[in-house]
């Protein structure tokens, strides 16, 4: 028998969990398809969640959840240490990393947070087993779909290797690099990989932290010439990540001790729990849907790590796209709502890949000097030039909140021509931010008395569109999307119920 659902997610790491939740948020129901039994604890691939993201698991009221599953808490430290070393000289370092100096910062409602990839995922995954709008599948996989008139039916096959059929509206392809979807939809990758080797490693090594000469920091990148690289701290315990660069796959499985005491500076004890390695990739995907299937995250786009951006832009496709699809399963948007979804996230990505791409073209190797493990004298007179290097060329790497806060949607066929970026952030109070205000679908914001909040709740009423209204003084009359961007301000052109409807996807 074939099982019919509104939406099917396939893959469920970070990005497929996030799709579902929105979708629930706006009160659509979903299944989740994963192979994986388990989030994979010693592959904790993304450490940074963006001040973005952190916001928008605000919204789902998970922020709380997700500092509290941190092992680092979001005050511990914001600091990248450059040196020659774990426990070597330290060369320089950048402060106020990754917008986790944010806290009570007008400009956002939330700062960044340090904690590993597996540990978010752990808190969608049982976010997920509360909810009753979303049923995650473990040990299933997606093989194959066929898209119709009507819906999508996905081959899948059970924990017991049986073959099942689950028809639904639409289908998203949450399932990562190799994505199965993008290529039953027959959307290609396009781009280069860096053929620069990676080589992660976990490991565990007892007291190590004591004897770090530096101080607290999120990164520490070391600049050897023979062992480039860098570490971080995966908790308060003895549990460290390691990324070694140029090192070749071989000589890794070889020799991972040596790798991490390279790093080091010094013949620690070490205990090896994963190793896992890699090549940054730069890909987008020609195109991001089909008629009733849709892309996002590493499916859709897979950039380099510097910077800390893949699952973060992941993150937002899932709500860019979530809140669309349930506005057209809910009746208050039509089907020409959907396309916009490649139209606003596509070239978020492409800049994220460019951004990302510059910030690979300076990496640990390229930066250091066989002088800074030289003779007192010989670091002494090459560390300026290095810390200067480091300044000119990495502080971008470290402080993107242009690209983390302030992309935007200008130029979508949704928003007015001065709109589409993120309704700028300010605490009302204490803890309490103007987006804890915003409704789950849109939102007019603006003065009580202004003249067009009538006509636009009874545009919003003849669509049947959610529309929150807050009442506040000081602000332009704003409309705002359920993503909390800016649909239109009222010093742009548009009739309530043309501006709505253009909002929501209504062929002009
Ligand atoms: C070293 C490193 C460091 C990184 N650091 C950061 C960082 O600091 N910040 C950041 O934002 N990003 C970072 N990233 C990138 C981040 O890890 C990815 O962007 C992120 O995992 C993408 O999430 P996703 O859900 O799209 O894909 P994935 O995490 O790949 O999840 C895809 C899921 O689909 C499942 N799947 C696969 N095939 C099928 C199928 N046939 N049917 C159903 N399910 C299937 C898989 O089991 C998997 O769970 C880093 C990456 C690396 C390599």
């Amino acid at each position: 028998m074939t099982e019919a659902i509104p939406v099917l997610v396939a893959g469920g790491g970070p990005v497929g969990l996030a799709v579902a939740l929105e979708i629930a948020h706006q009160g659509i129901r979903s299944v989740v398809i994963e192979p994986r039994e388990e989030v994979s604890w010693l592959r904790p691939r993304a450490k940074t969640t963006s001040a973005r993201t952190m916001e928008l698991f605000r919204r789902w009221g998970l922020a709380e959840q997700v500092r509290a599953r941190a092992a680092l808490p979001v005050g511990w430290s914001d600091r990248a240490v450059f040196t020659t070393g774990l426990l070597g000289r330290e060369i320089t370092h950048i402060d106020h990393c990754f917008g986790l100096d944010l806290t009570g910062d007008h400009r956002a409602a939330e700062p960044g947070q340090q904690i590993p990839q597996p540990a978010v995922e752990q808190v969608l995954r049982d976010t997920i087993s509360g909810s009753p709008l979303v049923t995650l599948r473990t040990g299933w996989r997606v093989v194959d779909l066929t898209e119709d008139e009507h819906g999508v039916t996905a081959a899948v096959i059970d924990p017991h290797g049986q073959a099942q059929r689950i028809r639904a509206e639409f289908l998203v392809g949450a399932d990562g690099a190799t994505s199965t979807v993008r290529a039953a939809i027959g959307a290609r990758y396009e781009g280069s990989a860096d053929e620069r080797p990676n080589y992660n490693i976990v490991f565990r090594s007892p007291g190590l932290a004591d004897r770090v000469p530096h101080g607290p920091a999120v990164h520490y990148w070391v600049l050897h010439p023979t062992h480039p690289g860098m570490l971080g701290r995966l908790d308060l315990a003895d549990t460290w990540w390691c990324i070694a660069q140029n090192l070749p796959q071989q000589a890794g499985d070889a020799d991972p001790l040596g790798v991490v005491r390279g790093l080091v500076g010094a013949d620690i004890p070490a205990e090896i729990l994963a190793t896992d390695p890699w090549k940054a990739k730069l890909l987008l995907a020609d195109r991001y849907h089909s008629d009733r299937v849709f892309l996002a995250g590493d499916a859709a786009h897979l950039n380099p790590p510097w910077g800390g951006h893949g699952f973060n832009t992941g993150i937002g496709d899932a709500v860019n796209l979530g809140w669309k699809l349930a506005a057209v399963l809910r009746g208050w948007a039509p089907r020409s709502l959907l396309p916009s979804y490649q139209d606003e996230r596509r070239p978020i990505a492409a800049r994220t890949i460019a951004e990302a791409a510059r910030n690979m073209s300076i990496l640990a190797p390229e930066l250091s000097d066989a002088r800074l493990t030289g003779t007192d004298a010989e670091f002494a007179a090459v560390r300026a030039r290095v810390a200067e290097a480091v300044h000119r060329d990495k502080s971008g790497e470290f402080h993107s909140l242009d690209l983390v806060l302030d992309y935007t949607y200008q130029g979508s066929p949704l928003v007015g021509a001065r709109s589409g970026a993120r309704l700028p952030h300010h605490w009302l109070g204490p803890g309490e931010s103007l987006y804890d205000l915003l409704g789950p679908g849109f939102t007019l914001l603006g003065p009580a008395q202004h003249p067009l909040i009538g006509p636009f709740t009874d545009a919003a009423a003849e669509h049947r569109i959610p529309l929150h209204v807050v009442a506040r003084s000081g602000h332009r009359l704003t409309l705002i999307r359920p993503d909390q961007h800016v649909a239109w301000t009222d010093t742009e052109p548009g009739t309530p119920r043309e501006v709505l409807r253009r909002a929501t996807g209504y062929p002009r």
